[in-house]
């Protein structure tokens, strides 16, 4: 019996005001959120919670040191939540997945979306045969044997990884847990297959799981509008964009990123591929903002997909400033009836935000346009709640020149 056993039950009480949010599905129920409890929670335990009537209201899993304190597993009628629920969960993300995302020419996908899926701060991504799990919440390293071992009888995986936030390296430190292979190690970089493209992923080491799962369908999308266009990605990085396009029949394809190292990997990813190595491609490293302010050349189609421009709350009017910029910026370098697809990937801008900084952008331009589409993140990626609605993404089309 563990020490919260023998306790008895983590009880809690909310204030009204959380209670609502509770019962109309949020999955976060934040400490200062909590009217009382019974006994100090450890991480990792359940917490039911219960309302004014000392009815059941919802149980979750409970974090002592998060501002997030509890993250909810369900709500409603009680539960038992036991090694089948996380079974049948996870099953249900492979059913939504397996045959509509994960089909001939597709073996990378996000298989398990967080809070919006039923696993409040972790994520499980496929690379081939590699999963990768990447946990936000420590409470999850209390239940990892359980969890891994589930994962491993629905996802079948060759290899899996464990990766961790930084928030919460310490406290698995503590626990004894690194990041890295569980079982059997594989490569460092896994080769997988997007609608028959061809990338690496940096499972171990690179951002987020490895790859930028979430833009999959707006690259669809830029396949679409490439043909006989030269094409500029803006933030290239591992040339996610710049691929689809190639396939799309680009005229050209450039890539510009600060970094040698995304240039390189882009690089590879074309070798991956040799039946779009053929397209007339070019490779610029340099800062995005100073280029495109600077340099005279001009496309037909451009990519703005920068990293986040708003790590924190407080960085959130500074990031709007910097989507104006930017984005007029590349505005400038289109030619007529060129398009710029704008993206953000910054949870903390809100994508009134974020398309009022691109309006701001084409007001500035002061030429006549059109917006064709505005996309979030492909369906592998749901989000049942707002916070978890990071990605935005527009596309408009210039009608008369700039330059
Ligand atoms: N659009 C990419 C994701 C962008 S990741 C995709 O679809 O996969 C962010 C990229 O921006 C990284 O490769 C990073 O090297 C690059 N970057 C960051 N700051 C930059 C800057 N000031 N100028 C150009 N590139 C930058």
């Amino acid at each position: 019996m563990s020490g919260s056993d023998a306790k008895g039950r983590l009880r809690l009480e909310l204030f009204p005001r959380a209670e609502t949010a509770v019962r109309s599905g949020h999955p976060w129920v934040y400490a200062d959120s909590i009217k009382s409890q019974n006994r100090e929670g450890e991480t990792g335990e359940l917490a039911v919670m219960y309302d004014k009537k000392d009815r059941f209201l919802a149980i979750g899993l409970y974090e002592a040191d998060s501002p997030i304190r509890v993250r909810i597993l369900h709500y409603g009628k009680p539960a038992g939540i036991h090694r089948n629920w996380w079974l049948e969960k996870a099953q249900a993300c492979l059913a939504r997945r397996e045959g509509n995302i994960l089909k001939d020419g597709t073996d990378g996908a996000r298989l398990i979306s967080g809070e919006s899926e039923g696993f409040p701060g972790l994520v499980a991504d496929i690379y081939a045969g590699t999963l990768v799990v990447k946990i936000y919440a420590a409470s999850w390293l209390a239940r990892w044997e359980e969890i891994e071992d589930v994962f491993r009888e629905v996802f079948r995986p060759q290899y899996l990884i464990l990766r961790l936030s930084r928030n919460i390296t310490q406290f698995a430190a503590g626990m004894g847990f690194t990041e890295g292979f569980h079982g059997e190690a594989g490569e460092e970089t896994v080769v997988f297959s997007e609608n028959g493209i061809r990338f690496e992923a940096a499972v171990l080491k690179g951002q987020k799981t490895g790859f930028f799962l979430d833009q999959r369908d707006n690259r669809s999308r830029v396949e679409q509008l490439a043909a006989g266009r030269d094409v500029l990605n803006v933030f290239s990085f591992t040339g996610g964009f710049s691929l689809y396009a190639a396939r799309g029949g680009a005229r050209s394809v450039t890539d510009l990123d600060i970094s040698r190292h995304a240039l390189d990997s882009a690089a590879r990813n074309y070798s991956l591929n040799p039946s779009l190595a053929g397209v007339k491609r070019h490779a610029v490293q340099a800062d995005a903002f100073r280029w495109l302010e600077e340099s005279g050349e001009n496309y037909d189609l451009i990519i703005t997909d920068p990293p986040s421009l708003a790590k924190r709350e407080s960085e959130r009017e500074g990031a709007a400033r910097a989507y104006a910029r930017l984005n007029l910026a590349a505005l400038r370098r289109l030619r007529a009836g060129g398009l710029l697809i704008a993206a953000s990937c910054s949870a903390h801008v809100s994508a009134e935000e974020f398309y009022g900084a691109v309006e701001e952008a084409l007001r500035e331009n002061g030429l006549p346009f059109r917006e064709l589409w505005r996309y979030g993140h492909a369906p592998d990626h749901p989000a049942a709640f707002r916070e978890a609605e990071y990605l935005k993404a527009v596309c408009v089309e210039l009608k008369e020149t700039a330059i």
